[in-house]
């Protein structure tokens, strides 16, 4: 198999597996008892914490570790506005669901304002301006488009939520080690599966003084902002992709431009971009081809893996929200796959899945 769907997982890094092994072996203490093999867990987890710190290159703030992104993000939002005397949040029409669908919660007793993009999927600053007021608590942005790739203007953003007294939280799952995390944001949330990582452990970046309140209560770990006993393994497994992230940042995002390159030239015409082109991290290629059933293109290229859209969208049947909200009718968005390349791809196996993909294309006659 040729996998090309590096937007809803990422292959293990080899280094990832190697220091997690110990963890799932004979090292099996709890990292919160207090004899030898205990602390020798907590200071695992201690390192790979600063790492995940140090790979959001952000100042002033400190992560506790979830079992998700989307934990971190239902803690930011409710966290936030739980006991808030303001009631309103604001966010996008492209967020994942994690995002929209917390925020849909909140929004059946209080207020959601949810704002459109434009046909390139970013958001107008002046519609942020004009949505956010002195009854908002948040503004919900993501860094990276799971689906379509493009970057929105996270700083400028939270700019407008602290003119007006609000908190900002980034969804930065897809932007974590692929583009920098902007200075701004209140809180960050981040999944380690999306950089080389282990599934099931996600973390939240809190600046000082901004923590949410805690989400799941228990036995106060995490500062008591958090509970529920650490997994060692995930946190080393996390820490170290986030080492691999930092350190490979450069090489990393030089590999993926020339994939973006070298795929592009190597599309047939009648391919459109869905997305912004210039405002994008380019490791996501979503594109359309008119009357193109998508379905049955990815039913012909089984040797490949590549997604119709978000994962969590994908096999519902329901076309994608994101590429809604650019504007595409059902059939544009019906007509749309995403191929998504990364760290371990190689040019010639990425060229050989464009090849494939053009002539299942022509085979359809479109
Ligand atoms: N946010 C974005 C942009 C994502 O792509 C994903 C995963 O698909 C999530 C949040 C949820 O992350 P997790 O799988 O860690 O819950």
């Amino acid at each position: 198999m040729i996998y090309l769907d590096y937007q809803a997982t990422t292959p293990l890094a080899p280094e990832v597996v190697a220091t997690m092994q110990p963890w799932i072996g004979d090292k099996f203490a709890n990292p919160h008892s207090p004899y030898t093999a205990g602390r020798e867990a907590a200071a695992a987890i201690s390192v790979a914490r600063e790492r995940v710190e140090v790979a959001t290159g952000l100042d002033g703030g400190h992560v506790a570790f979830t079992g998700s992104a989307t934990e971190a993000i239902n803690w930011a939002i409710r966290g936030t506005l739980e006991d808030n005397p303001r009631r309103k949040i604001v966010t996008i029409a492209t967020e994942h669901a994690a995002v929209l669908d917390t925020a849909n919660w909140w929004g059946r007793h209080h207020d959601v304002t949810i704002l459109p993009v434009d046909s390139n999927g970013m958001v107008d600053l002046d519609t942020v301006a004009e949505a956010v007021d002195d009854q908002t608590a948040l503004v919900a942005a993501m860094l990276v488009n799971n689906e379509i790739g493009v970057i929105q203007p996270i700083a400028a953003i939270a700019r407008i939520a602290h003119e007006h007294g609000a908190l900002m939280v980034c969804d930065a799952v897809q932007g974590l080690g692929r583009v920098a995390i902007p200075e701004g944001p209140d809180m960050v949330a981040m999944s380690a599966h999306k950089i080389h990582g282990p599934k099931a452990i996600g973390a939240l970046w809190m600046k000082h003084g901004k923590e949410p309140r805690p989400l799941i209560h228990g036995g106060g770990q995490e500062e008591g902002l958090r509970s529920g006993t650490l997994s060692p393994a995930l946190c080393v497994g996390f820490g170290t992709a986030a080492r691999l992230a930092t350190e490979r940042f450069a090489q990393d995002a030089q590999h993926v431009a020339d994939l973006w390159s070298a795929a592009i030239n190597h599309l047939d015409d009648g391919w459109i971009i869905n997305g912004s082109e210039e405002d994008r991290y380019k490791g996501n290629l979503n594109i359309r081809r008119e009357g193109l059933d998508s379905a049955r293109l990815l039913a012909d290229l089984r040797g490949i893996a590549i997604s119709l859209g978000s994962a969590c969208a994908s096999g519902s049947g329901r076309p994608s929200h994101v590429l809604r909200a650019l504007g595409l009718g059902d059939a544009e968005a019906r007509a749309s796959i995403r191929i998504g390349y990364g760290r371990y791809t190689e040019r010639d196996e990425l060229l050989e899945s464009v090849s494939q993909i053009n002539q299942a294309a022509r085979a359809q006659g479109v």
